[in-house]
């Protein structure tokens, strides 16, 4: 009992609190700042952290697509509304004015070939095609996203 006395306890409290406070001093910094740069130029929403954009500010609506705004870096991000039938992606887009007009096709293309592995040495099946089909599949990756698909 004597040398668990109640003021080394209140100590051993006190210094791990102290560890858990230095602890999180670091991460409650990173908080203040992004992640956009870390990411690729084109994002699937359901594989990132629920709140990315929650902390950017909204700045646009098109044509069920939104248009986000990041305080920290001020990265434009061009993000689908969510639609329970389709993927739900979101691009870098390099400016407030070029938003809805910004060409994501080649993105969606470069985002599928790697998704599923690369390219087969199959050729596409798509008559008169004859580029190289997407691996696993019968398709290039523009006739893959032609037929909807987006990864
Ligand atoms: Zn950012
Ligand atoms: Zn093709």
């Amino acid at each position: 009992m004597a040398e668990l006395g109640p003021g080394e306890r209140c100590g051993s409290l006190h210094s791990t609190l102290g560890r858990l406070i230095s602890l999180a001093r670091p991460t409650s910094d990173v908080a203040h700042m992004c992640s956009c740069s870390d990411l690729p130029d084109l994002i699937y929403v359901e594989e990132h952290p629920t709140d990315l954009f929650v902390r950017m500010e909204h700045v646009g609506t098109g044509n069920w697509v939104e248009l986000y705004h990041c305080p920290s870096c001020h990265q434009f991000w061009r993000v689908d509304a969510w639609d329970k039938y389709q993927v739900q992606i979101a691009v870098k887009v390099p400016s407030q004015e070029e938003w809805l007009s910004f060409d994501c096709k080649p993105l969606i293309l470069d985002a599928i070939v790697q998704v599923r592995g690369g390219l087969s040495s199959e050729t596409c099946v798509w008559s008169g095609c004859g580029a190289k089909a997407v691996n696993g599949v019968a398709y290039c990756p523009v006739h893959l996203s032609e037929a909807g698909a987006r990864r």
